[in-house]
């Protein structure tokens, strides 16, 4: 059941060991985002020259693909101290006050997860983004009464994989957004490069292509199959991580040419099979396929959207003839009935 989530881009314990020593600490060593950095190096030069700290930013993307890494690179940048929580950390209004008001002017917080704070939490991360300002209640009833306390000028920086799940309010409240791209296999094949460098593992050009491409188009699982294909390499081989021995480690670990673990796989062929091609909605999928719909969402479609191997039609998800190839399975003739009824309700 571990293996099988080798390609899920969550964070697991056995990428925090390394994790730290791999990730870049500028944004010159942060591979790829070309747009984004482009925007965030003219934000951070006007910033750093007004002497003023950054206005608030979020960050929106599926896991593993560099937005923890995007605020420490921001806050270091910026000269700044760096606090990291999480939306489901932060439980009480009153967590969030004492964290606020240990910040220092020009301090980042960062919020990963942002999505998941609840909303009391939230009505006090207003005004603190809005005017640096805690309004805290004392007293009950009659005698309650509202104190304003002034905070110094802080920059939050907030992350999450469903930029949609943000109520209104506090997406409006961002100065700046940015999504992350899923990153080529090019990008993938720089940061192979950069990690085996700092590893001290050698890989041939091939080898390192290989890895690359399986990858899902997400840094934290290029790492982390970099270090399986080491081991294998290790053991079966020379050491070396060659083409071959990228394909044989890889093929052990379930993974295929396109990145597509066990998972996936699963859930196309339901898609296929059990539902011989027809529309499928999200809770059913997750229901047949025993996945949490949040993983599906956030962590499997992602990429299957990607590679255009399922659609999204008003009546439910549908696979396209290009997975229907991929997995060898005939299209049935429901399916393409649906297809066709599905973009065409995507044109109404
Ligand atoms: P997220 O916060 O989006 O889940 P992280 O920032 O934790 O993702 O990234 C996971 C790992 O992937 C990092 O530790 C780092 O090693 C690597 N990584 C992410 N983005 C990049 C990048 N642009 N260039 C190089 N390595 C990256």
């Amino acid at each position: 059941m571990e293996e099988e989530r080798l390609v899920m881009s969550g964070f697991r314990e056995e990428d925090d060991d390394q994790e730290s020593s791999l990730r870049p600490r500028t944004l010159r060593e942060y591979v790829g985002q070309e747009a984004v950095k482009d925007s965030m190096n003219i934000y951070i030069q006007a910033a750093r020259q007004r002497r003023e700290p950054l206005d608030h930013i979020l960050l929106y993307g599926p896991p593993g693909l560099g937005k923890t890494t995007l605020a420490n690179i921001v806050a270091s940048e910026m000269g700044a101290n760096i606090r990291v929580t999480s939306g489901p950390a932060i439980e009480r209004p009153g967590d969030l006050v004492a964290l606020v008001s240990n910040l220092s002017q020009g301090d980042v917080l960062f919020i990963d997860e942002i999505h998941r704070l609840s909303h009391a939490v939230e009505e006090v991360l207003y005004p603190a983004m809005e005017d640096y300002a805690l309004d805290i209640v004392t007293g009950k009833g009659a005698m309650a009464n509202s104190i304003r306390i002034q905070l110094p000028r802080f920059t939050l920086i907030g992350a999450t994989t469903r930029a949609g799940s943000l109520s209104a309010p506090l997406r409006d409240r961002f100065g700046i957004l940015f999504r992350l791209q899923m990153y080529t296999t090019e990008e993938l094949m720089q940061i192979v490069h950069h990690s085996a460098g700092v590893l001290g593992i050698r890989a041939d050009e091939e080898g390192v292509r290989e890895i690359a491409r399986r990858s899902r188009g997400t840094p934290r699982i290029v790492n982390r199959l970099l270090k399986r294909v080491r081991d294998y390499a290790q053991v079966r081989g020379d050491g070396i991580i060659t083409k071959r021995m990228a394909r044989e480690a890889l093929q052990l670990l379930d993974v295929d040419e396109l990145g597509l673990d066990r998972t996936d796989r699963h859930m196309l062929r339901t898609m296929m099979v059990k539902f011989a091609g027809r529309p499928v909605g999200l809770d059913t999928l997750a229901a047949t396929t025993g996945e949490d719909a949040v993983t599906i969402e956030d962590v499997i479609e992602p990429y299957l959207m990607q590679l255009g191997f399922i659609m999204r039609t008003p009546r439910g998800r549908i696979c396209t003839q290009a997975a229907y190839d991929h997995m060898h399975i005939a299209m049935p003739a429901d399916a393409r009935a649906s297809k066709i009824d599905g973009q065409m309700s995507l044109l109404d």
